[in-house]
């Protein structure tokens, strides 16, 4: 399965992006997410489109099924809006 992608309009890159299985909010790919891990602070974008992987929940969720602190899981969810090369939120742009 091919992943959406959505370009960045602050820096130009373009983003791999999929809604959670969950919950339905967007959330961007990032190389920990194929490597099954939560998306940290200087995560950088997808290169290309990793062969073989679906996307399932948000990193919101993803926080929640760890038992993270209500804290983290909310700076998580709001992380996974924004564009992993620039940390601008892109969802919400046109
Ligand atoms: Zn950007
Ligand atoms: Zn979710």
């Amino acid at each position: 399965m091919a992943l959406d992608t959505r370009a960045c309009r602050h820096c130009g890159v373009t983003n791999f992006v999929a809604n959670c299985v969950q919950d339905g909010r967007p959330f961007a790919i990032t190389p920990a997410h194929v490597r099954g891990e939560l998306r940290s602070l200087d995560d950088p974008p997808l290169a290309a489109d990793p062969d073989g992987f679906t996307p399932t929940v948000c990193d919101y969720c993803a926080a929640k099924a760890a038992a993270l602190p209500a804290d983290q899981a909310v700076s998580i969810g709001l992380r996974q809006k924004t564009c992993p090369a620039c940390h601008t939120e892109f969802f919400s742009e046109g």
